[in-house]
């Protein structure tokens, strides 16, 4: 399948997709800027796209996230009630959900997010998860604009507000970001802390996980959502990594934060925002503020903030560089 259409009169040259890896005819003639790939639709090119097959996720993983997180597993009764939720969800709940207000992404419905699903999922290695489209999320707004749910069979849901913001490299971010959720492992405390931000809808407070949140001390509760917030800052470095682009990376999440204005931002002016952020500062500020935080609405960390940190971890020597340098 081509972009642009192979006429039999005019020579042509076959391209072959650097994420996808299909073939592309594209007239020879023809301007090669802003070519996509028929079958992906990202944009065609001669740069070489890394994809990993063992590719080990503590090599990305933020340390705030890490020891948020072994921080979170010393609290006692943590593993059981996880446990406990996981046995009750039996995953079911919200395949359900989905499955019946969603539409499911195949070869056939949204063949080009399918494509780009399976770009993510051979860049970072993972087992392909479904993938769901949704008009509206559980509680409405901005606040979901994608998210990775299931544990043992994990799934991802982007809301069509979010696609239709976001060009091509731009979801692509966005599908790596969710995928990253997977290939660190966050499912099991992801699922939980997502069901503790969304326990004010009314559908879940009847179901059978309102009586395990309950479980949940107020100090695991903390922790469990500090953590949730910092985890999104891994999944930022497997969004790069997907990407290999930082700008990318970084227009997905400005577009996250401005809104639907997004024809009026301006990256490099976001960028610069970004640098001048003090990050030690909202660090331990923050800290203190997501711990109130509980009964709040925030399911992501400030985006310029995520900006801040993806920019220094494209820049790092022993960041980004190390890994997509590595042979
Ligand atoms: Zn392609
Ligand atoms: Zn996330």
């Amino acid at each position: 399948m081509s972009e642009i259409e192979n006429n039999s009169l005019e020579l042509s040259d076959v391209v072959r997709c650097r994420f996808c890896n299909k073939l592309n005819k594209i007239r020879t003639s023809a301007s090669r800027d802003n070519v996509r790939c028929g079958s992906c639709r990202l944009p065609l090119s001669s740069d070489p796209h890394k994809k990993w097959s063992d590719l080990d996720p503590n090599s990305y993983i933020h340390p705030l996230d890490s020891q948020a997180l072994n921080a979170l597993k010393k609290i006692p009764g943590v593993e059981s009630i996880l446990k406990k939720l996981l046995e009750v969800t039996h995953e079911s709940f919200s395949h359900v959900m989905f499955r019946a207000n969603s539409v499911r992404v195949t070869k056939k419905q949204y063949p080009d997010l399918d494509a780009k699903l399976d770009v993510v999922c051979a860049t970072l290695g993972i087992e392909k998860p479904d993938l769901y489209i949704s008009v509206s999320g559980p509680q409405g707004g901005l606040g979901f604009n994608a998210f990775t749910g299931g544990v043992e069979k994990p799934f991802i849901v982007i809301y069509s507000s979010l696609l239709e913001r976001l060009d091509d490299m731009e979801i692509l971010a966005v599908l790596g970001h969710e995928a990253g959720h997977i290939h660190c492992q966050h499912l099991l405390y992801k699922v939980a802390a997502d069901l503790l931000f969304r326990l004010t809808d009314v559908v879940l407070r009847m179901s059978p996980f309102a009586a395990i949140a309950d479980l949940f001390s107020l100090p695991a509760k903390m922790a469990l959502l500090t953590w949730s917030h910092k985890a999104e800052l891994s999944c930022d470095r497997a969004a790069l990594l997907v990407t290999q682009n930082e700008r990318v990376v970084m227009s997905a999440l400005m577009k996250l934060a401005g809104g639907t204005l997004s024809s009026k931002l301006d990256l490099d002016e976001f960028v610069a925002q970004a640098r001048e952020f003090d990050k030690k500062f909202a660090e331990n500020y923050l800290d203190k503020f997501w711990a109130t935080l509980i009964a709040g609405s925030m399911s992501h960390p400030f985006p310029v903030w995520r900006v801040s940190e993806i920019l220094d971890w494209s820049e790092k020597e022993d960041g980004y560089k190390k890994i997509i340098q590595k042979d």
